[in-house]
């Protein structure tokens, strides 16, 4: 067995932003001419979230609005009693849609739908530059 580490960096605005990665994913992946391999994608860190999406206008809508239902931004949470530093909200939201997806590589092609998107979502209430990690086993 032999693992492949990448990584790349993502700027976001914070503030449940939805960003398309599966660009750079690819990126990662195909430069190492590879057959067939399970690719894991992870982000490191307690607000933010990696997941599937289609990523088209009404679903960057619809997510975030999903999501406000389960946990709103302006509740009190009692994370803030702990830190006090307003993201409560951003914390459960990542806890609830998780931080890695697998998609795996046959016969040299990440196996993605049509309309299936590898996304980043940052919930935490400010800008933040978050680092994906690429792990590529083979
Ligand atoms: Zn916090």
């Amino acid at each position: 067995m032999t693992i492949i580490n990448e990584k790349f960096s993502v700027h976001t605005k914070g503030n449940t932003h939805v960003i398309d990665v599966t660009r750079q994913v690819q990126n990662a992946v195909y430069r190492h001419n590879l057959q067939n391999a399970v690719v894991h994608v992870y982000v490191a860190g307690s607000t933010v979230s990696i997941t599937n999406i289609e990523y088209e206008p009404g679903l960057l809508k619809d997510l975030p609005e999903a999501l406000d239902k389960f946990a709103p931004v302006d509740k009190e949470y009692h994370h803030d009693e702990t830190w006090h530093d307003g993201n409560g909200y951003a914390h459960l939201r990542a806890s609830i849609v998780g931080n890695s997806t697998m998609v795996p590589l046959m016969d040299g092609a990440l196996v993605l739908g049509q309309w299936q998107q590898i996304v980043l979502i940052d919930f935490d209430n400010k800008a933040r530059t978050r680092t994906v990690y690429v792990q590529i086993v083979y």
